[in-house]
């Protein structure tokens, strides 16, 4: 007999038939033994249905209303879920994360997990219930309803998983595990059977929606059995390894990943001083924005063009705030570009070998595709190009290093 915690995601419960489904999946692993500790998302399309209704209302929408909208999302179907358990004869409990105490930080829209009470999970498992837990919601230390960040309900099964020590998570949804690179793109990509964490790590920052980025910090942390699977189609899904050696035998590049919510900014003819970059990326940081990626060249005449991007939701912002500092920095102008997207490689068996990015950039120059931004680490290479090209470059980097040979 084994513990698992499953996560069902939007489409998994996207409907009341698809429910049903879910629910006869957890009766049949309840009926070989297993204890289920369930997470719910919103059923497909609400959370989004949900952020429209608020903009709707509000310019700037408040962060802690926004939170208590979107939460409402898991609520309905956490109750629909343990209601379809109930009729099938499995004995079932619905939670939101206040109920089950999933403390977090105050940090609305983004908060993280702090601790989780698992006396309750612990007294229900041992009646034989399953507790259905909503996900991507959590609450502070004095009561106020939090949201962990679009796609958390990945994190809240991990957490979950961690807090319980549970013998595997399980993230259902709607493919049946990691692929090369996103299937809806390219329909070539080939599911691995088994990716190194350091490798999911990266593809999760670096776009790849698959798995929440904090769920595979979390899962890395307390090492948590992390698996993507089908809701639908019966396999064994993709299982995130901490185990590099077994993975020897892997190919160069293991993945492809995409992000379209970049934008790019560049104050051009900023003059080249000690402490120039400070004094831009300061006031950027002071208005809450994260960097992503940064570029700065001196040119000949001692003025340096300072490139970087952000996410897309915070390029109107950084622009006022370029716009702002411009004089005082005796700079020329403020550029900016939010038809950007980034594409990056990812493969730890990059570390041993070398001519993986000249590959890279060949095969994109052939197809035309420019370049505009790049940056490197140890086990990837992300470029960033027009986003008219997001297809295409993408396809061809996977033919260009053959993922859509791979023999998982
Ligand atoms: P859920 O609602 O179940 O959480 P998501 O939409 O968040 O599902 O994540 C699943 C989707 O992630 C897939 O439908 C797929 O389009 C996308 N995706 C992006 N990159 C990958 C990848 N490398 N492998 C598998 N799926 C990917
Ligand atoms: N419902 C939330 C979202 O759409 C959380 C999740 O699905 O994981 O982002
Ligand atoms: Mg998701």
């Amino acid at each position: 007999m084994a513990l698992y915690v499953y996560k069902f995601g939007g489409t998994s419960v996207g409907s009341v038939d698809r429910i049903q489904k879910v629910a006869d999946k957890i009766k049949q692993a309840r009926d070989l033994g297993h204890q289920i500790v369930v997470v719910v998302s919103a059923m497909s399309g609400e959370t989004n249905r949900l952020v429209d209704l608020a903009n709707a209302v509000q310019t700037e929408v408040n962060p802690r209303e926004i939170d208590v909208l979107l939460s409402t999302g898991e609520q309905v179907t956490m109750a629909l879920l343990s209601m379809a358990l109930q009729a099938k004869g499995c004995l079932a409990r619905s939670y939101t994360g206040s109920q089950i105490k999933i403390l977090t930080d105050e940090n609305h829209t983004k908060a993280r997990i702090e601790a989780i009470d698992k006396h309750i999970l612990q007294a229900d498992l041992a009646q034989g219930y399953v507790p259905v837990i909503a996900g991507f919601q959590g609450v502070t230390a004095n009561g106020t309803i939090t949201t962990l960040g679009r796609g958390g309900s990945d994190t809240t099964a991990v957490a979950l998983a961690a807090t319980l020590n549970a013998d595997e998570c399980h993230i259902y949804t709607d493919v049946d595990g990691v692929y090369t690179t996103d299937p809806r793109i390219e329909p070539k990509a080939r599911r691995l059977d088994k990716i190194t964490f350091e490798e999911m790590l990266e593809m999760a920052s670096l776009g790849s929606k698959v798995l929440q980025i904090r769920a595979v910090e979390f899962a890395g942390k307390y090492n948590v059995a992390l698996r993507v699977l089908s809701s639908f189609k019966a396999g064994n899904g993709t299982l995130i390894t901490y185990d590099e050696e077994s993975n020897m035998e892997a190919p160069l590049i293991s993945g492809i990943a995409h992000n379209r919510d970049e934008a790019k900014l560049t104050l051009t003819g900023v003059p080249d001083l000690p402490g120039i970059a400070s004094k831009i990326l300061s006031p950027i940081a002071d208005a809450n924005i994260e960097i992503d990626m940064i570029i700065q060249n001196v040119a000949s005449d001692k003025n340096t063009d300072f490139t970087f991007t952000v996410h897309r939701n915070d390029y109107a912002k950084a622009f006022k705030v370029l716009e702002q500092i411009k004089h005082d920095l005796g700079a020329k102008a403020v550029i900016g570009d939010d038809k950007i997207v980034k594409v990056s490689i990812i493969g730890v068996g990059m570390r041993s070998h070398a001519g993986i990015a000249s590959t890279m950039f060949k095969a994109l120059a052939d197809e035309n595709i420019n370049i505009e931004m790049i940056s490197t680490s140890e086990i990837k290479i992300s470029v960033v190009v027009d986003e008219k090209y997001l297809e295409l470059a993408v396809r061809t980097l996977h033919a260009a290093f053959k993922l859509d040979q791979i023999n998982s």
